[in-house]
């Protein structure tokens, strides 16, 4: 036990366990009891259901008022305004690289090894997918009309846009400038030692979670499309190991082992909510007390690239449109390629990272290049465990934009980076 009650490696530890143990549940759930209705109803729906939600609520409850808090405390306490433009730049400019490479590599394995020639998937009932807004929707959406309104949505960009507002104006503003940020800098305290309460339901509500996929996932819906999955589980590994590791070590010349060691409980997070969005909580504790980040860079980073930074997602994306492609027996041309690329980097600025939000994304795809979005039945009934990763890699690419961009501009304590045991906790650091 820290001095704060509560230590991350062990928590981390147990979490691992939570989701070990959740799996082994779920899945002798699932070879014994799963059809029955009494299990249905009381078990699967009814304590673990109940109690996965309840996990996931506590952390959805936690994100606007986090990013808002955290955001203005950041800003306000900015000696330079014009920093910000250079962070969000960098992190833009990142962004756009890492999701470049991602749906490069997707698209190349998915010409390579076919993924959708030969395969017979079982037809899964068609979900409704509704439309996504436009890039240019996207772009006037940023202002918020009414930024309470932004709020009780959970709209990330105009909250991001309105809390920076309210932050310079805080930092130009003199002494009632003082006292409101100040205000804020306390209160970013407060509500990141809530975090760290309901951090500590972690293992419970992974269990939960992961009991209820594997109680509820009939792995024969895997078969026919085996090839897809093993694919894009490939890639998403590849990528998040190798490219993440590359970038950063070029980039920062930090250690991409200790990055990846400070991230288990993250990845863990975002594993079993399948929710880049309702993680942020978890991944903004975590560049600020375990990589060392200032709250400066990590409060404004972190929630804009929860919003436009999918690299998962784009690898899902990419393989997916070419095992469509495939399947129907399209040929594509460079230049739909190339349009999927553009597609693909563009569409996520601006979705919100909850679950399956990357099939929404993909029919908009597919429709640019011509493709039958009735194809997303084809992957829908495998699409969990896939969302699952991918939000892992999501959140890791989120982690690794941050360190870079507060590594490139002098925010970041290497001290606490290299820690092994880090105690830079909320409370120590006003
Ligand atoms: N669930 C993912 C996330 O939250 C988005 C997606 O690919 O569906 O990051």
């Amino acid at each position: 036990m820290t001095s704060n009650g509560f230590d991350h490696k062990k928590l981390s530890n147990r979490i691992l366990l939570g989701m070990g143990l959740g799996l082994a549940f779920g899945v002798l759930l699932n070879l014994t009891v799963a059809d029955q209705p009494w299990a249905q109803t009381f078990l699967i729906e009814g304590l673990l259901g109940v109690v996965g939600e309840i996990f996931v609520r506590f952390l959805s409850m936690l994100v606007v008022p986090l990013v808002f808090v955290s955001l203005i405390s950041g800003v306000s306490a900015l000696s330079d305004p014009k920093k910000l433009g250079r962070v969000g730049g960098k992190a833009v400019g990142l962004y756009m690289l890492t999701t470049g490479i991602a749906i490069c590599l997707a698209l190349t394995a998915a010409v390579i090894v076919k993924p959708g020639v030969g395969a017979s998937p079982e037809q899964t009932v068609e979900r409704e997918i509704s439309a996504q807004p436009s890039f240019a929707e996207v772009l006037t959406d940023m202002v918020p009309r009414n930024p309470i309104q932004a709020m009780a949505q959970g709209d990330m960009l105009p909250i991001i846009v309105f809390a920076v507002l309210i932050g310079l104006s805080i930092a130009l503003a003199g002494k009632p400038g003082e006292r409101v940020g100040q205000f804020f800098s306390d209160f970013n305290v407060v509500v990141m030692r809530l975090v760290g309460f309901i951090m500590l339901l972690a293992p419970y509500g992974v269990f939960a979670l992961i009991a209820v996929l594997g109680a509820t996932t009939g792995l024969s819906t895997f078969f026919g499309v085996l090839k897809y999955v093993l694919l894009v589980l490939f890639i998403l590994i590849l990528h998040a190991a190798v490219t993440y590791s590359i970038i950063l070590r070029l980039a920062t010349g930090l250690s991409p082992r200790v990055f990846y060691s400070k991230m288990r409980a993250v990845l863990a997070f975002a594993f079993s909510t399948a929710s880049s969005g309702a993680t942020i909580p978890v991944t903004l504790k975590t560049v600020e007390q375990r990589l060392g980040v200032d709250n400066k860079v990590a409060s404004f980073t972190v929630p804009l690239c929860a919003t436009i930074n999918m690299d998962g997602t784009a690898i899902m994306q990419g393989i997916a449109a070419g095992f469509i492609a495939q399947y129907f027996g399209v040929d594509l041309s460079l230049t739909q390629y190339m349009m999927i690329v553009l597609m693909v980097i563009i569409a996520s600025v601006g979705a919100a990272g909850v679950p399956g939000v990357g099939l929404i994304l993909l029919a908009g795809v597919l429709a640019q290049v011509g493709l039958p979005a009735e194809g997303i039945a084809l992957i829908l009934g495998v699409d969990r465990l896939l969302d699952m990763t991918r939000t892992a890699v999501n959140v890791t690419g989120d982690a690794m934009v941050t360190t870079i961009v507060a590594k490139s501009e002098g925010e970041m304590d290497l001290s606490v980076f290299y820690d092994e045991k880090p105690e830079r906790l909320a409370s120590t650091r006003t």
